[in-house]
């Protein structure tokens, strides 16, 4: 049988590291025949992205920090210098200051409401803007969100905000970008714990209490992450557009504390 990805090119935003979940799915891909092109946001994550593609053998890897106009159109034309199209993108990017990532949602600044939302929400329709304009029919887009988006979650504040736009966007562009066979959906992802993640206050008992209730009684990994974003990306979701869809061991269902689950001990250093 052909590999799943075989003959398909991609692009990978949002690897930092080898515990990204963007790194999980690149993985994945690449296991399945795809061919990957990478970008990091500023120099110091340079470094580590370029052996990390190198060892999935690419070679294409780009500067592009979302808060710089034009960097993301950039990125789509350098890469139209080796690719003529493109099959998917992958956008796992987003940031607040983790001084708002505790405390009260209402405290809030303007200047950091707003930088959420350009980095965390509005560089992906600048990635549909430009990428769709490479991308084959059939082709697919998909971002990545968090529960937080439809549920509070402690200390998840402005980027519970900035996801919940996120996955409406999805869903506008999807009726845009269907009209040419293109896709687009988010992977709302369980809490792992990753260079962003560890900005959340409280992050080890979010990770513990989701473990203890979660249906599946434990957290995703990177590998969930990676097989999940696969049937988003490839021909086996080929009637799936606009979805939210949840790898989180089930986490979302629940309404309730599971009865078996055990206390959890709250840091002071965090709260
Ligand atoms: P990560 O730190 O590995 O990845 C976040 C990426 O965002 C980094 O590569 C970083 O360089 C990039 N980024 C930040 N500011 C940028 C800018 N100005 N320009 C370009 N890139 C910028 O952490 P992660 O957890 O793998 O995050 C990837 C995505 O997954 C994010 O959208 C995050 O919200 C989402 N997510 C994470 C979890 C989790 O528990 N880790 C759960 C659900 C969703």
């Amino acid at each position: 049988m052909k590999p799943l990805m075989q003959g398909k090119k991609g692009l990978i935003c949002g690897v930092a590291n080898d515990h990204s979940l963007a790194w999980g799915i690149a993985k994945e891909l690449a296991s399945h025949g795809a061919e990957l092109a990478f970008t990091y946001a500023s120099e110091p994550f340079k470094k580590r992205v370029i052996p990390l593609s190198e060892s999935l053998g690419s070679s294409l890897v780009f500067p592009c920090d979302v808060t710089e106009e034009g960097a993301i159109e950039r990125v789509f034309q350098d890469l139209s210098h080796s690719w003529e199209t493109l099959d998917f993108v992958v956008h796992a990017v987003a940031f607040s200051n983790k001084e708002e990532l505790r405390g009260d949602f209402i405290q809030t600044s303007r200047e950091n409401f707003l930088n959420t939302m350009l980095i965390s929400c509005y560089s992906f329709i600048e990635t549909l803007k430009h990428g769709s304009a490479f991308m084959n029919p059939g082709g697919s887009f998909l971002t990545l969100s968090y529960f937080g988006s439809e549920k509070v979650v402690p200390h998840y504040n402005v980027m519970g905000v900035a996801k919940a736009a996120l996955e409406t966007s999805v869903r506008y562009a999807a009726e845009d970008l269907g009209k040419k066979g293109i896709r687009v959906n988010t992977l709302s992802c369980g809490s792992i714990k990753t260079l962003a993640a560890s900005g959340i206050g409280d992050f080890r008992y979010i990770l513990q209490w989701s473990q203890n209730n979660a249906p599946l009684r434990r957290n995703i990994t990177l590998e969930d992450v990676g097989k999940s974003a696969l049937y988003l990306l490839s021909d086996l979701s080929s009637g799936v557009t606009g979805e939210t869809h949840h790898v989180d061991a089930g986490y979302n269902i629940v309404g309730m504390k599971a009865k078996d689950a055990p206390d959890i001990v709250l840091e002071k250093t965090n709260q």
